[in-house]
C-alpha cells in the first residue's frame, strides 16, 4: 500500500484535509459546473482513493451542483476544495492548487474540453477528451 501523504487547505486555514497514496489522476477540469464553482477559467484536480482522505481541522460545507455531484469548499473563505460523484463512490478529487505539493504534481490531461470557453487556448500538448476521460477522470457528468 503507498502511504504517501498529501495535504492541503483553503485560502484562510479553517478547513485542512489529508490524503494517502499516490493521486490516481491529475486532469484540467473545463466544464462549466467547475468553472462556475471555482469562478476559474478551467480547474485542475487531483484525484485520489476516498478512503484514504479525511478533512484533518475544520469541516467542509457542501454544496450539490448537480444531482450526483457534492463539491466541499470552506464556508468562511470560499475556497473550492473537494468534488465527489456518485457514480464514483471510492473516489474524491481534490482542488490541486490547494494541495501543498501542488507544484510537483502537474496535470496529466484536460478532461471536458467541449465545455471549454472559446479564448482558453490549449498548448501544452497534453491529451484532450471532449468529456470526461475514459477511467472517469473528474466525473461521468459535471
Ligand atoms: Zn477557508
Ligand atoms: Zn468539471
Amino acid at each position: 500500500m503507498d502511504t504517501t501523504r498529501y495535504a492541503g487547505g483553503c485560502f484562510c486555514g479553517a478547513v485542512r484535509y489529508e490524503a494517502f497514496g499516490a493521486p490516481r489522476t491529475l486532469c484540467y477540469c473545463h466544464c462549466e459546473s467547475c468553472r462556475r464553482a471555482a469562478g476559474s477559467p478551467a480547474v485542475a484536480w487531483a484525484t485520489f482513493d476516498r478512503s484514504g482522505f479525511r478533512v484533518t481541522h475544520g469541516a467542509l460545507a457542501e454544496f450539490r451542483s448537480s444531482p450526483p455531484v457534492t463539491r466541499g469548499f470552506c464556508a468562511a473563505c470560499g475556497s473550492c476544495l473537494t468534488y465527489c460523484h456518485e457514480a464514483r463512490p471510492g473516489e474524491i478529487d481534490v482542488t490541486l492548487a490547494t494541495l501543498e505539493e501542488a507544484a510537483r504534481l502537474a496535470p496529466q490531461m484536460h478532461v471536458w474540453v467541449a465545455d471549454k470557453l472559446p479564448w482558453v487556448r490549449i498548448e501544452d500538448g497534453l491529451p484532450q477528451f471532449p468529456e470526461s476521460a475514459a477511467g472517469g477522470a473528474n466525473g461521468t457528468l459535471p
